[in-house]
C-alpha cells in the first residue's frame, strides 16, 4: 500500500492567490462589462528587454545547429552567467564569491523551497509574520510546521511579528532559532533593512549556529544608499547565510525562470554529533541529483542583462514599475492610508479603511472600484486590516486605479 505524505494534507486546500482568482471570476461573470484592474499581483507586465531577447534568440539557434547543438548544461550552471553574477553584482558591492559558490537554478521560489532538503528535519524554523507563504509551505510540506493551533500558528514554527509597532521590521527572536528565513526588500510589506538591523540578525546566528535564508528576489529594487542590496555586505555574513535573487523581478523573467542562489564555502551546518559540514558541498549534492539546470537559452537570457545595454534596459524597466509603485504610493497618502513600502520595493502595504477586515475590504474594492489588490491576511496573522498593492501594472492602469480610488475614498 502506497502511502501519501500527510503533511501535504495539512495544508489548506486552496492557495491563497487561486481563492483571489474564483472571486475575480465570480465578479467577471456577474458584471460582463466592467473592467477590472489588478493592483495586487505579483507579476511583471513589461516585455523581456531586447538584449535578452536577442541573445535568447542566437542561443536557440545555436541550439537548431549541429554544430553548436548543447543537450544537458551544469546543474549547477554555466559559468559564462556565473562569472558575469560575481562580477556586477557582488565584486562592485564588495562581496568577493568563487565560482563554486553560485548555483544557478530555475526560480527563488524552487530554491527557498528545496533548501529545506539540505537541512535537517529537526530545524526549528523561525519566518516573520506577514511572511511569502512559501517558506511556511515549505516547513509544513516537509514535516517542520508540526501542528496548526486554534491561533492559527504552526506549533513548531517561531513568528517574528512585524507589527505598526516596529514598522513592520522584525526584532531578533527571544528563543533560540536554527534556520531563520528574512526577505528583504520584504514582500508584501515593501519594508528594508539598514545595514546596522541586518548586522543584528547576522550577529544573532553567528552567536547561535544558526542559517539566514535571505531572499533577495527584490534587491534590484533598492533605491536608498544604507540598504545592503546583498547580506554578505555584513561582516561575517558567509559563514551563516544563503542568498537567493533571481531574474524574475530584476529583468521580467518570472514566465522563462531564472535565478541563483548563493551557498559560501564557510557556511556550516551541523550533525547531531556536532559536527561542521559545510552546506556548499550538500547543495551541490543536491543539484546535481535532483536539477539538471535551467535552460541554455533563459541562461543566455540572463547573461544578456549584464551587458552595458542590458543593464540599461533592466534599469528603465525597474525605474518604470518603481515610478508606478511612487504614483500609488503618494495617491494613498494623500487619501489618508497609513501605508508602508514603495520607495526599496515595487510593493505597498496599506492599511484598510476603518480597521476594515483584509477580504472585507478585497470585496469592497472589487465590486465598486473594480480594482483588485492582494489581502495582507494572505501573508499571515499580522496581515489582518492591511492590504498589498503593487506597482507591477501598466502606468495607464495605475493611473485610471488611483482615479478610481480618489472616487472611491
Ligand atoms: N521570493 C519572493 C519574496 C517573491 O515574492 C517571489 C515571487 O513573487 C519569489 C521569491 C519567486 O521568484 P521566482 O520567480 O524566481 O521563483
Amino acid at each position: 500500500m502506497a502511502l501519501v505524505n500527510e503533511h501535504y494534507l495539512k495544508l489548506s486546500e486552496d492557495y491563497f492567490f487561486t481563492e483571489i482568482e474564483k472571486r475575480i471570476n465570480a465578479f467577471s461573470v456577474t458584471h460582463p462589462k466592467s473592467k477590472v484592474i489588478r493592483l495586487g499581483v505579483g507579476d511583471v507586465s513589461r516585455p523581456l528587454p531586447s538584449e535578452a531577447v536577442s541573445a535568447m534568440h542566437a542561443a536557440i539557434d545555436e541550439l537548431a545547429d549541429e554544430e553548436t547543438f548543447r543537450g544537458y548544461g551544469p546543474g549547477e550552471g554555466y559559468r559564462f552567467l556565473i562569472d558575469k553574477i560575481i562580477k556586477f553584482d557582488y565584486q562592485p558591492r564588495g562581496v568577493s564569491l568563487d565560482a563554486d559558490e553560485i548555483f544557478i537554478s530555475d526560480g527563488a521560489k524552487t530554491d527557498t523551497g528545496n533548501l529545506g532538503h539540505i537541512l535537517g528535519r529537526d530545524n526549528i524554523i523561525a519566518i516573520t509574520d506577514p511572511v511569502y507563504p512559501v517558506y511556511e509551505n515549505a516547513a509544513i510540506m516537509s514535516g517542520r510546521a508540526g501542528r496548526l493551533t486554534d491561533e492559527g500558528k504552526w506549533s513548531n514554527i517561531v513568528y517574528i511579528n512585524c507589527t505598526p509597532e516596529n514598522g513592520f521590521k522584525p526584532e531578533l527572536p527571544a528563543e533560540r532559532v536554527d534556520v531563520i528565513y528574512l526577505c528583504y526588500p520584504n514582500n508584501p510589506t515593501g519594508t528594508v533593512l539598514t545595514k546596522a538591523e541586518l548586522k543584528q540578525w547576522v550577529d544573532y546566528a553567528i552567536e547561535n549556529q544558526a542559517v539566514i535564508i535571505y531572499d533577495g528576489a527584490y534587491e534590484a529594487y533598492i533605491t536608498e544608499e544604507d540598504i545592503p542590496r546583498s547580506i554578505y555586505e555584513i561582516k561575517g555574513a558567509k559563514k551563516v547565510a544563503i542568498e537567493v535573487r533571481s531574474f524574475s523581478k530584476t529583468a521580467g523573467f518570472t514566465g522563462l525562470r531564472c535565478s541563483y542562489t548563493v551557498v559560501p564555502k564557510e557556511l556550516i551546518a551541523y550533525t547531531l554529533m556536532g559536527d561542521k559540514i559545510p552546506l556548499n558541498k550538500l547543495w551541490l549534492r543536491r543539484q546535481t541529483t535532483y536539477f539538471n539546470g535551467s535552460s541554455y537559452v533563459a541562461q543566455r537570457g540572463a547573461e544578456a542583462t549584464y551587458t552595458r545595454k542590458g543593464k540599461k534596459q533592466i534599469a528603465d524597466l525597474i525605474e518604470y514599475y518603481l515610478t508606478n509603485a511612487g504614483i500609488i504610493r503618494k495617491e494613498l497618502k494623500d487619501l489618508g492610508f497609513t501605508l508602508y513600502g514603495g520607495i526599496n520595493s515595487p510593493y505597498i502595504w496599506v492599511k484598510t479603511l476603518n480597521d476594515m477586515p483584509s477580504w472585507k475590504f478585497f470585496q469592497q474594492l472589487l465590486y465598486e472600484a473594480n480594482i483588485v489588490g492582494t489581502p495582507g491576511s494572505g501573508f499571515g496573522l499580522n496581515g489582518e486590516g492591511y492590504f498589498r498593492f503593487s506597482g507591477f501594472c501598466s502606468r495607464e492602469n495605475v493611473e485610471e486605479a488611483m482615479v478610481r480610488m480618489r472616487k472611491w475614498v
